[in-house]
């Protein structure tokens, strides 16, 4: 009763503060006496649709021309400041079932595009099995934002400081994207790094929902970290952030998996690094993988931080995660 107490409450509320932002963004207050006037073009929305499936979603997106709307967290200030571009259709996916949920089977973790950053973190899977991923939830944002936050949102919004892709990319993830060109619903699989083409650009189609993350499950002997640097200690954006996988035993690493965000125009993987550090004794190969990782970023000097400051931290922090590392 308290459920649908709060859904039949809170979805009319959500659309109703969509609509206010849009006009927000739509208009901008001009002089005294003048006429509204579109802050952005193109940004009129002329139909606002929340489908309850999948099935009618795909259909809806069957046009291409559609903007999806999740937990809208980077969509709604990027309206704001002209960067996001509405389309003439606004579909809100918070309705649709499919979408929800974590579950595990066959030795896979599939994490529906709606789950947000609080279910994640509220996950004893995520966190006893996925715990990179689990520690990228808890250095996000504040506890509003996790509210709303979805992990298909960070996936689509294809920053390259966005905190879940580091991990995600580190646990070798899977994106499955829902389409239906030909009046059923098909879907594909791509492996995550190779969705980003560059920030903010990936290889969905216009007519494609991602609808699940699928994670393989690591070995239970498999250690992973995230740790992400920011000027301020809380409520940042990564200046730049590192993803650590492997399994550690007689002072080795094996099966070594290393990712960066932040530091190229895409969150990347870094084969290099990981070659350097595969099956070889710690100690003796910190320095070399530490110049594998100087040579696999690019990162740029920006508000956050100098590409010099980058490089500083990517070695740093990297080499202090290894060091922690080489002692379980
Ligand atoms: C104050 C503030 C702090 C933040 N802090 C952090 C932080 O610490 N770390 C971090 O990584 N991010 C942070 N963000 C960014 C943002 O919260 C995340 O990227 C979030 O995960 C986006 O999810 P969403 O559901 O809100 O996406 P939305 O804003 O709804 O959508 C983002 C983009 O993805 C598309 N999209 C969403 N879902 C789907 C889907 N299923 N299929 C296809 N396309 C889809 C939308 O069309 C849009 O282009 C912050 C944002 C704000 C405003």
């Amino acid at each position: 009763m308290t459920g649908w107490y709060r859904l039949k409450r809170r979805v009319p509320c959500m659309e109703r503060k969509v609509n206010e932002h849009l006009q927000g963004a739509m208009m901008q207050r001009s002089p005294p006496g003048a006429a509204l006037r579109p802050a952005v073009e193109p940004v009129e929305v002329k139909t606002y649709l929340a489908p309850r499936s999948l099935d009618e979603a795909t259909e809806a997106l069957r046009s291409g021309a559609v903007t999806i709307l999740a937990g809208g967290t980077d969509l709604m200030p990027q309206s704001k400041t002209g960067r996001a571009r509405f389309h003439p259709t606004l579909m809100n996916i918070r309705r649709i079932p499919e979408l929800r949920g974590i579950s595990e089977e066959f030795g896979v973790v599939r994490i529906g595009a709606l789950t947000t950053v609080t279910e994640l973190m509220e996950s004893a899977l995520i966190r006893s099995r996925l715990n990179a991923l689990w520690q990228a939830c808890d250095h996000f944002a504040s506890d509003q934002l996790r509210n709303a936050a979805t992990i298909g949102g960070n996936i689509c919004n294809a920053s390259p400081a966005g905190d879940l892709l580091v991990p995600l990319l580190v646990f070798d993830s899977q994106v499955a994207l829902a389409s239906k060109p030909k009046g059923e619903i098909t879907t594909r699989t791509m492996p995550l790094r190779d969705f980003f083409v560059a920030p903010g650009r990936t290889r969905r189609a216009p007519d494609e929902l991602v609808t699940t993350i699928e994670v393989p499950l690591p070995d239970e002997r498999f250690i992973s970290a995230f740790f992400k640097f920011g000027t301020r200690p809380a409520l940042d954006i990564s200046a730049i952030s590192i993803g650590l996988g492997a399994t550690s035993a007689d002072g080795m690493l094996t099966n070594v998996r290393v990712a960066f965000g932040a530091v190229a125009p895409t969150p990347i993987r870094a084969p290099q690094t990981e070659a350097a550090l595969e099956g070889r004794p710690l100690a003796a190969v910190i320095e070399a993988a530490l110049a594998a990782a100087d040579a696999e970023i690019s990162p740029i000097s920006d508000i956050r931080a100098s590409e010099w400051y980058r490089r500083e931290l990517i070695r740093n922090i990297l080499r202090e995660m290894l060091d922690h590392v080489g002692q379980h």
